[in-house]
């Protein structure tokens, strides 16, 4: 037996963990999934070493030297024995990391559209969010009519169909996680619609103006590839879409209402004229991962006062800021 009990040192981290459930990516079929905290126990034999010990923890995580960790002391006991077992309490792990700016919702790290976790600080919340700051095709964009590469395009082979749909309060907006033969052809690739989302005010701007709302199409291909088809949204009339989802609209975050079979049809959310601009770029939220194709459908769609209301009771702005062009090209379809 030792002399002095060691101490058990558990990491919380909000550093490291995986990415998962950013809105623009979230696949239909397979809910997010929060991961288990990452745990690691490293001995301290005295206090003395703790320093020592951080350095031995940093390098075992990847952690920059200057970086803050996080530690929770979970008391003392036999050297080895059931540390294998122990993992953090959820939330002695989230009021810890909290005080680094970095929060954890259930190994996730928290990110926001304000405040010392909004936007301008995405980029340095974890290495994955890391293209936030860097990448030079982000997304939102504001779309200058008078500089964009007009002419003939593709028309966008919408084939959507009655579905299923689950909706989903995931903490930065409402989504509908979508199951059915939903897809659209364009580029000469056919992409399947996973789910969908809203943000107010919307985040693409046309000559540097917002819509009241934005509808986001999410959709993947076979070779992974994402296409996501932007519907702005204008007060005017209610729309019946809009009007379904609102009815399943779930109580807190993280709660998930299932729509009754075949509920859904996307063509509601469907303005007639489809002509578009079209562009590379990212999903708006971390991890920010660049090549998006992205449409913008040019006609508005109408959505009624209340139902904007409702939105903007639950999200009253969770909208990007338009990210640098950085020379990139945007199609106008005639
Ligand atoms: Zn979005």
């Amino acid at each position: 037996m030792p002399t002095r009990s060691p101490y058990f040192l558990l990491l919380a981290l909000a550093l490291g963990s995986a990415t998962v459930g950013a809105n623009d990516a979230v696949p239909a079929t397979k809910p997010a999934v929060a991961k288990k905290p990452a745990a690691v126990d490293i001995q301290a034999t005295s206090a003395s070493n703790a320093k020592e010990v951080g350095d031995q923890l940093r390098e075992a995580l990847g952690v920059a030297p200057k970086k803050k960790l996080t530690i929770t002391v979970s008391g003392t006991g036999p050297a080895g024995a059931a540390s294998a077992s122990r993992r953090p309490p959820a939330h002695a792990a989230a009021s810890q990391a909290a005080k680094t700016g970095a929060e954890a919702h259930g190994g996730e790290v928290h990110w926001a559209y304000e405040g010392d976790v909004g936007p301008q600080a995405w980029g340095k919340l974890k290495p994955d969010f890391n293209v936030c700051a860097l990448g030079k095709r982000q997304s939102p964009i504001n779309i200058e009519d008078g500089n964009t590469l007009q002419g003939p395009a593709e028309p966008l082979l919408f084939n959507y169909t009655a579905s299923n749909g689950t909706v989903l309060n995931n903490g930065h907006t409402i989504q509908v996680d979508v199951q059915g033969d939903n897809t659209i052809t364009v580029r000469g690739s056919r992409y399947k619609l996973l789910q969908f989302h809203f943000h107010t005010p919307s985040e693409e701007q046309v000559n540097g103006k917002r819509a009241a709302m934005v509808a986001h199409l999410v959709h993947k291909n076979d070779d992974g590839q994402l296409a996501v088809v932007a519907v702005l949204l204008e007060p005017g009339v209610a729309n019946p879409l809009i009007d379904k989802v609102w009815t399943y609209m779930p109580l807190e975050v993280n709660d998930r209402v299932r729509m009754p079979r075949e509920l859904l049809n996307l063509n509601e959310l469907l303005p007639t004229d489809q002509r578009y601009y079209q562009f590379m770029g990212s999903l708006t939220t971390p991890p920010c991962t660049e090549g998006v194709l992205w449409t913008v459908l040019k006609q508005p769609m109408q959505i009624s006062r209340a139902q904007y209301k409702l939105f903007t009771q639950l999200y009253a702005n969770n909208a990007r800021p338009v990210q640098a062009l950085n020379g990139r090209p945007v199609r106008e379809a005639q």
